[in-house]
C-alpha cells in the first residue's frame, strides 16, 4: 500500500524518489567487449559525418545552490533506479562521442575507447548500466551521454523544475519497510531546528492511518 504524506502541518518539504535495492555484481569481461564494440561501431559511423561540430552533444550542468544538495541526497538514496536502462552501452552515441573529436581531431578511435573501458568498474550495481559503480556513475559529466547529466525522475524533476524559495525538504527513496529518509536538509538560510527523527516520526504517522 502505498505511504501517505501527511498534507497539513508540513515542516518540510517531501520529495519521493524511487529505490534501487540491487546488490553488486562484478563485471563481466562479456559486457565490457560489448561496450567495447559499441564504442568503435560508433566511432566508426561518426567518422561519415560532414559537418562533426553540428553534432557535439552540450554538457548540461548540475542544478545549483540547494536544489543540488537536494538532487544530490535524492540520488543517492535511490543508488541510481533510472540508471538500470543504461545496459552495456550506457546511452553513448555519436553526438556524444564528437565532443573528444572536436575537442581533439587527432585523438583516435582506440583513444577514446580506452578512455571509458578505463572508467568501468570492477563491480556494478546489478541489472544496470556497466558505469553504474557502487558510489554511483563512474564517469565524468564530460564523458556522459547528455540523457544522463539531464534526466530527473517524476518526483526529483518536479522539484527542481519548482520556483519555490529552498526550505526545509526531507527524501524519500521507495516505499514500505525498507524506504530510506534522509535527514532534514536545511538551506544555509534556515534555522536549523528540525530534526531528523520529527521528520521521520511524522511520515511513519502519515502511514500507519
Ligand atoms: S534521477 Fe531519480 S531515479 Fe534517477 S538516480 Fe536520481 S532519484 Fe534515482
Ligand atoms: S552512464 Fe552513468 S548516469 Fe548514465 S546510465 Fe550509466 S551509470 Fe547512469
Amino acid at each position: 500500500m502505498p505511504l501517505k504524506l501527511p498534507d497539513s502541518d508540513n515542516d518540510y518539504l517531501p520529495v519521493t524518489v524511487p529505490r534501487s535495492d540491487k546488490p553488486v555484481v562484478p563485471v563481466s569481461p562479456e559486457r565490457v567487449e560489448r561496450l567495447r564494440q559499441h564504442l568503435l561501431e560508433t566511432l566508426r559511423d561518426l567518422r561519415k559525418a560532414r559537418r562533426i561540430d553540428r553534432l557535439v552533444s552540450s554538457v548540461s550542468p548540475e542544478p545549483d545552490g540547494f536544489r543540488s544538495v537536494v538532487a544530490r541526497t535524492a540520488c543517492s538514496l535511490c543508488r541510481g533506479s533510472c540508471c538500470r536502462h543504461g545496459g552495456d552501452e550506457a546511452f553513448l552515441d555519436e553526438r556524444t562521442l564528437a565532443r573528444f573529436r572536436v575537442a581533439k581531431p587527432e585523438i583516435t578511435d582506440q583513444a577514446i575507447t580506452r578512455l571509458y573501458l578505463d572508467c568501468v568498474p570492477e563491480v556494478v550495481q546489478g541489472e544496470s548500466c556497466i558505469f553504474h559503480g557502487k558510489r554511483g556513475c563512474t564517469l565524468d559529466r564530460s564523458m556522459r551521454a547528455d540523457v544522463c547529466n539531464r534526466f530527473f525522475c517524476g518526483g526529483l524533476s518536479a522539484y527542481i523544475r519548482s520556483n519555490a524559495a529552498p526550505e526545509p525538504t526531507v527524501i524519500f527513496a521507495g516505499e514500505g519497510e525498507k524506504m530510506r529518509i534522509s535527514s532534514v536538509l536545511v538551506p544555509p538560510s534556515g534555522d536549523g531546528a528540525r530534526t531528523t527523527a520529527r521528520a521521520v516520526g511524522r511520515y511513519r504517522a502519515a502511514a500507519r492511518e
